[in-house]
């Protein structure tokens, strides 16, 4: 017998993204399988969570994504024992460099960030651009912080533990499946329509990245105003001569570009974040030739004459950037796993496991739950 003509499934998961099977893993390790996951596209991780840069950056302006990252990093630096084949985590550190007010700010909280386990050092200009072979201008290096702790996620290893160990413990998976809407009777969630028929079940969680707007319009539910903003990624040759494998990340807020070692070259971010509708995104090559004329202000020894491989991704925010995990207040039966913008990989071991808790125990130890409860937006009108 099909879920279709079956009873309700318990835990009916919508996008097989890094957010859906990390709900799935954390969920079957509490002992909740009966769980499916459906997804669109004919493999996990198409959409965003294929697309990122996975670097661990635990500093955050944002207080909530902090603690998240920190949280989610544990996991990343020693995962449950045979929960990967290879380690999570490359440590190769994180340079960050930054201007006035950002300098002052992070000096004020560098003790209680000490203490809470986060490490950084303070770097001149000139030690900072030692780090990555002396490319970096002096002039153009405000001040600088390396976080010694942080590093490059292997997202490939990160997601499959999450499935592999979720299919083992009996979570079922269905790829090429569509949701089209919500069932809602008696002023509850009841399960969802799909491409393969009607799917009962307790609980649907909108775990849908760019799409979690759509699926909730569909379910009449809280109106949480989520913008998809595409980033845009090229791989950058290395310049001749130069190894650049073993650099660190380096990030700067104050040219709005990132890079980082990737297949012998360097993977480049413009930072850019251009609203679009839910889309399979594409890069945009005039805002990545905008972003290598801020490199060149910095680096210029890394622009190079052309570009390897480039891509984009959608990054969806709600709109105080934290993320949306809980019950919906006004939809019962409706749970949100949504909304984790640039840090839905290394906030995956925090996120999931508070998800799971809220979803199995009606509570989390982990997190102050109201943080990231829809109903800081308000419910709809029932
Ligand atoms: C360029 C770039 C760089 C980034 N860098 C980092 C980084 O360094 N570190 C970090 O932690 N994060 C980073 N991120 C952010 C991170 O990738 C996202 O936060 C994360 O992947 C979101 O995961 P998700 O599962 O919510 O979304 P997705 O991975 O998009 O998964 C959602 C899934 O839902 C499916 N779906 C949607 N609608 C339906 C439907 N109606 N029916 C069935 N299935 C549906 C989709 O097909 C999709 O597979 C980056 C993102 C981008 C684009």
């Amino acid at each position: 017998m099909t879920r279709a003509e079956g009873k309700p499934v318990d835990v009916l998961i919508i996008g097989a993204g890094i957010a859906g099977a990390s709900l799935s893993y954390f969920l079957s390790e509490r002992g909740v399988s009966d769980v499916l996951v459906i997804e669109r596209e004919s493999q996990p991780g198409y959409h965003a969570s294929g697309r990122s840069a996975a670097t661990l950056v635990e500093l955050d302006e944002i207080a909530e994504l902090q603690k998240l990252k920190m949280l989610g990093a544990r996991f990343l630096r020693e995962p449950p024992a045979g929960f990967a084949e290879s380690p999570l985590l490359e440590r190769t550190g994180v340079l960050s460099l930054l201007r006035e007010p950002q300098w002052s700010a992070l000096r004020q909280v560098a003790v209680a960030n000490r203490s809470a386990g986060l490490r950084f050092e303070p770097l001149t200009p000139r030690e900072a651009s030692e780090r990555v072979g002396g490319v970096l201008l002096e002039d153009e290096v405000g001040a600088a912080a390396f976080l010694p702790d942080d590093g490059f996620i292997d997202i490939h290893e990160l997601l499959t533990g999450y499935l592999r160990h979720a299919k083992r413990r009996g979570v079922e998976f269905r790829f090429g499946v569509e949701v089209g809407g919500i069932v809602r009777e008696g002023g509850q969630c009841r399960g969802v329509a799909t491409t393969a028929g009607l799917i009962r079940a307790r609980r649907v969680v909108n775990a849908a990245g760019a799409w979690v707007g759509e699926i909730a319009r569909t379910a009449g539910t809280t109106p949480i105003e989520f913008r998809p903003l595409r980033r845009s990624v090229a791989i950058l040759p290395a310049p001749p001569d130069v190894d650049v494998r073993r650099w660190p990340m380096v990030w700067s807020d104050p040219h709005s570009v990132y890079f980082r070692p990737e297949s012998g070259g360097l993977l480049f971010c413009p930072m850019d974040e251009v609203p679009m509708a839910p889309c399979d995104a594409s890069p945009d090559e005039a805002i990545i030739a905008e972003g290598l004329e801020r490199l060149r202000a910095l680096a210029p020894a890394l622009v190079p004459r052309t570009l390897g491989r480039r891509w984009a991704g959608l990054r969806t925010f709600s709109p105080d950037r934290v993320p949306v995990v809980g019950d919906d207040p006004a939809l019962p039966g409706f749970f949100w796993l949504a909304g984790q913008g640039g840090c839905g990989i290394e906030t995956s071991p925090a996120l999931g496991r508070i998800a799971a808790e809220l979803i199995a125990d009606g509570k989390t130890t982990l997190f102050d739950a109201a943080s990231l409860s829809p109903a800081r937006f308000g419910a709809a009108a029932p």
